[in-house]
């Protein structure tokens, strides 16, 4: 069986937060293969415990997909700090694998910095890696993809789970574990009142419900005081973020001057689509139009904003509109690494300090112990693409890593499997439930 055949099968998807069937990218032929190991969330450490500990399947799945995309090279996104990742990770490179080494800054995990930083090609202006015969992997992906290849399917997520917690870890959960259950497993909450950042506090979104569960895509929990400071600034109600922004913009541009995808020479100015918001809803001017190169990274708002505006939401509410009215942009100008680049990376200690997270900037070491759950709830839709459909019934028995819900014929999408070993206990639309 083919690599790419294997993947499909075993429901492989990028762990890193995008959830694009890792198969796809198998299947394609490039000349390089990046592994991503930059992981640049606050708090959150899970990529750098897992090429601590498991260095040996991560450099196997980058092998694999090198030899599955018939490419020339694999570069593997590390950041010099993590020297005893990098040590892990050396021991297993070869002639045709080699180490980017990346500063600490947010966000060096954004693929187009990774892919500008280890071929110094830059992707074109809303393209894809593929554009550039590139691929990229989250380096937990990597592992799923030498799991896939013994043919083990992704039952498990390797998630962090940091902030206000009594002990900080990383560790594997079955995929459909409730927050509840992750944030017993570390020892409780050290707070009655509390949020949750699922999947980090830039790109992740705010949760008060202990019932959501974790998926294909989770990669931490980042648990904060009901009222800290990004609460509050997350918890407003999106009429609030452009009502307030329309007002308050004074248009210093300073969203502008620290957008990474604008310093890498995208056309992306989020004040004027801050701008926009003063008079123009959709497509008539360009100001909004350039949202669509933006990758959500947050720095504009959380970072760069001296009046606490919401660019990033701005840009986020663009690109739907655009989406809906069918407007595509076209970058007029040559995409050309703006020469104030590397004078405006923002280093991850400022970040921490300007979020007020660094009273739990503290390490979250590898938990072996094994996570036992009665009860997982397993979303039909964790990837890009089409939902599966479920092929079990209620009251059905069920084996770990069984296959329980299929990508119908010809859809992009990845297949889910029995995190656990147990009774099915409801099927819906969105979800399949298990209990042991
Ligand atoms: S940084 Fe804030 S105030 Fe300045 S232009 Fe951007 S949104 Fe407006
Ligand atoms: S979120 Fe803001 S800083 Fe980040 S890419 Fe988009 S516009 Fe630029």
């Amino acid at each position: 069986m083919q690599l790419q055949e294997k993947i499909f099968n075993a429901g492989v998807v990028g762990a890193g937060g995008a959830g694009f069937p890792a198969h796809v990218k198998a299947k394609s032929k490039v000349e390089f293969v990046l592994a991503n190991g930059a992981e640049c969330e606050p708090l959150i450490h899970k990529d750098y415990e897992l090429m601590l500990h498991f260095p040996k399947e991560i450099m196997r799945g980058l092998e694999l997909l090198i030899e599955s995309t018939k490419a020339n090279k694999g570069y593997f996104g590390i950041k010099e700090k993590n020297t005893k990742a990098i040590s892990a990770i050396s021991s297993y490179l070869n002639r045709k694998t080699e180490l980017t080494k990346l500063g600490d800054f947010y966000p060096s995990g954004d693929e187009f910095e990774l892919v500008y930083e280890a071929t110094k090609r830059l992707i074109p202006p809303a393209g894809i890696p593929l554009d550039i015969g590139c691929v990229v992997n989250n380096v937990e992906t990597l592992y799923n993809i030498a799991l896939a290849d013994e043919e083990i399917p992704v039952t498990k997520k390797f998630i962090c789970v940091a902030g206000a917690v009594k002990r900080p870890a990383s560790f594997f959960v079955p995929v459909g574990t409730s927050l509840k259950d992750v944030i017993d497993f570390v020892g409780g909450s050290r707070l009655s009142e509390f949020g949750i950042f699922v999947g980090g506090v830039m790109m992740g979104h705010l949760t008060f419900d202990l019932n959501e569960v974790i998926t294909k895509t989770t990669a931490g929990l980042i648990i904060v005081p009901k009222d800290h400071y990004l609460i509050k600034r997350k918890n407003q109600p999106e009429e609030n973020w452009h009502r307030i922004g329309k007002s308050a913009c004074d248009q210093c541009s300073y969203c502008t001057e620290f957008c990474p995808r604008y310093l890498l020479g995208y056309q992306v100015e989020p004040h004027k689509v801050m701008r926009s918001l003063g008079f123009t809803k959709t497509g008539s001017a360009v100001w909004n139009q350039m949202a669509e190169l933006c990758c959500s990274c947050g720095l504009c708002t959380l970072y760069a904003c001296p009046e606490d505006l919401y660019p990033k939401e701005a840009c986020d509410k663009a690109k739907v509109e655009m989406h809906e009215a069918g407007i595509k942009f076209v970058q007029q100008k040559e995409v050309k690494v703006h020469p104030i680049k590397e004078g405006r990376r923002v280093p991850l200690s400022q970040l921490i300090m300007k979020l007020k997270l660094q009273d739990y900037d503290v390490e979250a070491p590898f938990n072996s112990e094994k996570f036992s759950v009665k009860k997982v709830r397993i979303p039909l839709q964790q990837h890009i693409g089409k939902p599966v459909k479920p092929i079990v019934k209620k009251g059905e028995m069920v084996e770990e890593g069984q296959i329980i819900g299929k990508i119908p014929d010809g859809e992009l999408g990845a297949n889910i499997h029995a995190p656990i070993n147990g009774k099915v206990s409801e099927v819906t639309s969105e979800s399949i439930s298990i209990e042991s």
